[in-house]
């Protein structure tokens, strides 16, 4: 390295001596495929007005000077007399990342240990680079200059048509709306063209324009004293023209949402835009719905649009043509020219991490982008990740509590139901206990809805042969196969392998094999049996899977018409319904005892938000929680509504093991078809890793490898090593230095998952 700047340096002219030494302008250029590095390249004289950074052009790579599309990330001129290959030609006409935009994906490329390219193209949608919903074609207009030509030429009909209709024309008119309405071909437009009479170019227009946004149509509402104060911390931070972080904790239905409204409204007053990132749109109808009331030009960004909506969405927003722009995950990136303020609600949700490269968190990279844009970050949850909580803790954020429901609403009483004393006493046959089923009874009476969660989807989640005790699993995963009654088949929920369900063993040919465990298809199934008289609706991943299901359901649940709701976790998130008056959690221990240092975080927050569910309206609401852990920490918190308890007592766990939020983690994940070749290499990383922190120095953790929670997937098997300990940047540095020359042997895949969520 020193060598080489050495002979840079003498083959730079002397100061006195730079007469051939002419300024250059240098592009750096980022590949989304091939090298990872940046590389120079020169801008020749052509294009110098036109290059900036964030565009896509295309330059010369390799030996073979094969033209290659890369993104222009920096512009320096330079009097360095060093040989570097030319820019070819630039592809967009407008920059697709801003400057801000490029440095938060140099940032998230940096800290999510992803190539660059790779991150930028995970922030533009693909929509967006392909321009989709536009076409390119010609566009014909008749200059000024070209009335003084007309009059000492002869024209033949056609071509007079053609002139008299661009004459009534300002601005470019598309060359196949010209040929119509003069009724001819192109060919006439083509001729005058070569006449010197009219002009063409080539143009991209939208062939399918964004429709209008509706007004907005209500108020907004009188805040009570917790909001307003929660409203005022958010309108100084606004005030005070810094970056600035504010966690909301507002139990359920405390009315974070109005909060949120009322200070966009503020931002909005100054020009500005504001982003809401929300889990999942799609899910939640009604927060769309809410915004579109309260701003009317709302744009609404969700995985289930077409490319083209996608791109228009996109065009709009970085044309400062919406105000608002309300999406999950992705929607962080949105190209808001003037942003004022980022809202990022039910901030614990696991979904704002992205679970494929680059594996980014949106609640950090929303921390980062407010940060770089020196606006208010506002987080806000009823049950606030312990990353965040301890953060307030330590003063880095700033907490506003709304403790109480709106109008003082209690909040609903929870009540635990022992399955253990209900297994010892086989009080109930079937996954409803009597008490429960007593509850349901009384609250459909009245004439209130009940919601029913269970967090396992399919019939029966178990099939063992009770003679030589098989359990079916999938050939491909470590996994145990769910029985699903329609079409009969046992599937794999990680790969979706199916096979008809055996009415036999297929090991030892027992003919009684059985069928255990709980899922929501058996849930429903007992559901209807025990309350034929009511009609009860079914959400899982298995039952709404057409576009549109969701809002269907949503809507039928909230005109009475069905009475019972059963379904994952899909129906604990963020919906309102004030008919609601129980909810009963089948099964509260479903997530915790998974090989998670967040089981109990989760089952704490799952129970939470379900139980929120209830008591919104009028008639109040109860909860009933079956589980065989009562005493479990998680879930007596759970019943009493009890946040800071359940922080006070988990976030000493998380200290003594320097789990997150005290410690930083990266989860190395190894998998290849073949085991030991797979497990071999697994070792010779965990080795590298162990000597490159010795080297530095670093006090850190490295566990593993072993096979991971889930061992094999998909037919790969997989390895884990966990990397833990303070200072995070070491821990990176570390597995660059243990990774950057290793090559793994074919078939052999490894990931970095930095500050993993998922640890399966
Ligand atoms: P959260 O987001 O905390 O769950 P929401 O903002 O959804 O709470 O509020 C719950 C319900 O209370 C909503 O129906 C909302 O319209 C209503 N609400 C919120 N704030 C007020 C208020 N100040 N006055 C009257 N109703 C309110
Ligand atoms: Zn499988």
């Amino acid at each position: 390295m020193k060598a080489e700047q050495q002979s840079l340096f003498e083959m730079n002219p002397a100061p006195w001596d730079q007469d051939d030494a002419r300024e250059q302008l240098v592009a750096t250029l980022i590949f989304s495929r091939g090298p990872q590095q940046p590389f120079d390249y020169r801008v020749p004289d052509r294009l110098r007005g036109e290059i900036a950074p964030g565009q896509r052009v295309r330059a010369p790579l390799g030996k073979s000077d094969r033209l290659v599309t890369a993104y222009c990330v920096r512009l320096a001129s330079s009097m360095s007399g060093a040989a570097l290959k030319e820019v070819d030609s630039i592809v967009d006409r407008q920059s697709l990342l801003s400057p801000a935009m490029l440095r938060l994906t140099e940032w998230m490329a940096e800290h999510y240990m992803c190539p660059w390219g790779q991150v930028i193209e995970a922030v533009v949608p693909g929509g967006v680079r392909a321009q989709a919903g536009t076409r390119q074609t010609q566009f014909v207009s008749l200059p000024n200059r070209a009335h003084a030509r007309l009059g000492h030429m002869k024209l033949t009909p056609t071509q007079q048509r053609i002139v008299d209709y661009l004459a009534g024309r300002p601005a470019p008119t598309p060359i196949v709306q010209v040929a119509r309405a003069a009724g001819c071909t192109v060919g006439p437009i083509q001729t005058l063209q070569k006449k010197g009479i009219v002009e063409l170019e080539t143009r991209r227009f939208d062939s399918s324009p964004i429709e209008d946004s509706p007004a907005a149509t209500e108020a907004h509402l009188e805040l009570n004293s917790e909001q307003r104060l929660a409203l005022d911390a958010i309108a100084a931070a606004l005030d005070s023209r810094a970056h600035s972080t504010i966690l909301m904790h507002g139990v359920t239905g405390s009315g974070k949402t109005e909060v949120y409204i009322q200070a966009i409204q503020q931002v909005l007053r100054f020009g500005r835009q504001a982003i809401v990132l929300v889990p999942e749109i799609s899910l939640t109808p009604q927060t769309e719905a809410r915004f579109r009331s309260r701003f009317g030009n709302v744009a609404v960004l969700h995985s289930h649009q077409t490319d083209a909506q996608r791109r228009r969405h996109w065009e709009q927003i970085a044309a400062a043509g919406v105000s608002v722009v309300v999406g999950a995950r992705s929607a962080v990136f949105a190209p808001t020219p003037n942003l004022g303020l980022i809202v990022l609600d039910e901030e614990h949700e696991n979904t704002f991490k992205q679970d494929s490269a680059p594996r980014y968190n949106a609640r950090d990279v929303a921390l980062e982008r407010a940060r770089a844009e020196g606006i208010p970050l506002v987080l806000g949850s009823a049950t606030p990740s312990l990353e965040s909580w301890q953060r307030t803790v330590t003063g880095e954020y700033r907490l506003v509590s709304l403790p109480r429901r709106v109008f003082d609403r209690p909040l609903p009483q929870v009540i635990t139901v022992d399955l253990r004393v209900e297994f010892r006493d086989r009080r109930s046959r079937g996954a409803i206990s009597r008490q429960l089923q007593l509850g349901m009874d009384a609250a459909l009476k009245a004439g209130g809805q009940v919601i029913l969660l269970l967090n396992r989807r399919g019939y029966s989640t178990h099939i063992q042969c009770p003679s030589c005790g098989l359990v079916m699993r999938c050939p491909h995963c470590a996994i145990g196969l769910t029985h699903h009654v329609h079409g009969d088949q046992a599937i794999c929920h990680y790969c979706d392998y199916q096979v008809p369900a055996p009415t036999e063993c297929p090991e030892c040919q027992f003919a009684g094999i059985h069928y255990r465990g709980l899922g929501t298809q058996r849930l429903e199934a007992e559901v209807r049996a025990r309350f034929s008289g009511y009609r009860c609706l079914r959400m899982d991943t298995d039952t709404m899977k057409q576009p549109g299901s969701h809002e269907r359901a949503l809507s039928a649940f909230r005109d009475g018409e069905v009475r019972i709701l059963v379904g994952t976790q899909m129906i604990a998130k963020g919906l309102d319904f004030p008919n609601v008056t129980l909810v009963g959690v089948v099964n509260a221990d479903t997530a915790l005892h998974l090989p998670d240092f967040r089981a109990a975080e989760r089952t704490f927050q799952l129970v939470t938000q379900v139980a929120g569910r209830t008591g919104r309206g009028e008639k109040g609401g109860r909860v009933l929680v079956q589980t065989f852990s009562p005493d479990h920490p998680a879930i007596m918190a759970a019943v009493r509504h009890d946040f800071e308890t359940f922080a006070a007592g988990e976030l000493p766990v998380r200290k003594k093991y320097e789990y997150p939020p005290f410690g930083s983690m990266i989860r190395l994940v190894v998998r290849g078809p073949a085991e030991p070749v797979a497990a071999e290499f697994a070792d010779q990383v965990a080795t590298r890793l162990r000597a490159a922190l010795e080297k530095a120095a670093v006090q850190a953790r490295v566990l593993g490898p072993a096979p991971a929670p889930i061992a094999k997937l998909r037919g790969n098997f997989r390895f884990q090593i966990q990397l833990q300990g303070v200072d995070s940047e070491a821990l990176r540095h570390a597995v660059r230095e243990a990774t950057d020359a290793l090559k793994p042997p074919e078939l052999v895949q490894w990931i970095a998952d930095v500050d993993p969520v998922d640890m399966l």
